[in-house]
């Protein structure tokens, strides 16, 4: 650690940088220090740090620990550095494709039922939080979610995912790939298998495909439809 009057740096490793140990401009830090009521002698240092490398510019969050009673004062101690490359704001986070302008009817109710975006909701966040096993079963949740609200209730999902098929509310291919997505959440519950990132984005793909031809897709043609009637 350098520490002079214009910048702050850090030694640590850059995966980005062919995996070698690099200068890190510390943008800002944050010293925890953990005393030892009621005395309040300082036991343990703990650093967390946003940072950037300045080779490649890529930004990192790294921690370390600093134990003052077993280091000489004048030595920098510092240890168990733990670097984390997956900052905020350098992971591509998914969006939601359905626009906000689509979740509102024109009267202003959603066109989306709440149980409906709320699985929906939270398998982005499971799949943008990095959390891939609950992601898979998140997106199971949410096809569960949209037959329920469709009163399909009896059977298995595989079921309920023809029944929509019988209904037309799917086409042949749609209900096929919906099948895949399926077999994708019930390995990950039940087999404790981690999808991969694509296999979910395939997966998210469909659902809102479905979500799209279901709630979404019916408003615009009736608006087209009035339109043309004038009403
Ligand atoms: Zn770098």
């Amino acid at each position: 650690m350098s520490d002079n009057k214009t910048e702050k740096t850090i030694w640590v490793m850059c995966a980005s940088c062919g995996h070698n140990h690099r200068n890190h401009r510390v943008l800002h830090e944050k010293v925890k220090r953990y005393t030892d009521e009621p005395y309040g002698a300082v036991m343990s240092i703990e650093y967390h740090r946003f940072v950037e490398c300045m080779g490649c510019e890529s930004l990192k969050y790294v921690t370390s620990t600093q134990d003052p009673l077993e280091h000489d004062p004048y030595e920098d101690g510092e240890r168990d550095f733990k670097v984390y490359s997956d900052a905020p704001g350098t992971v591509a986070r998914r969006a939601a494709s359905i626009s906000s302008d689509d979740l509102c009817g024109d009267d202003g109710t959603p066109l989306i039922p709440k149980t409906v975006w709320k699985m929906y909701k939270e398998t982005l966040d499971a799949l943008n939080g990095g959390i891939r096993t609950l992601s898979a079963g998140g997106l199971r949740a949410t096809v569960e979610a949209i037959c329920l609200n469709l009163g399909i209730t009896n059977g298995t999902l595989q079921q309920k995912i023809d029944e929509l098929a019988t209904q037309n509310l799917l086409t042949t291919p749609q209900a096929a790939l919906l099948h895949e997505e399926r077999y994708l959440g019930n390995a990950a519950l039940h087999e404790l298998e981690t999808p991969s990132s694509q296999a979910i984005e395939d997966g998210l793909g469909i659902v809102e495909g479905l979500m799209n031809t279901i709630y979404i897709l019916p408003k615009k043609a009736e608006r087209l439809r009035n339109l043309r009637q004038g009403s």
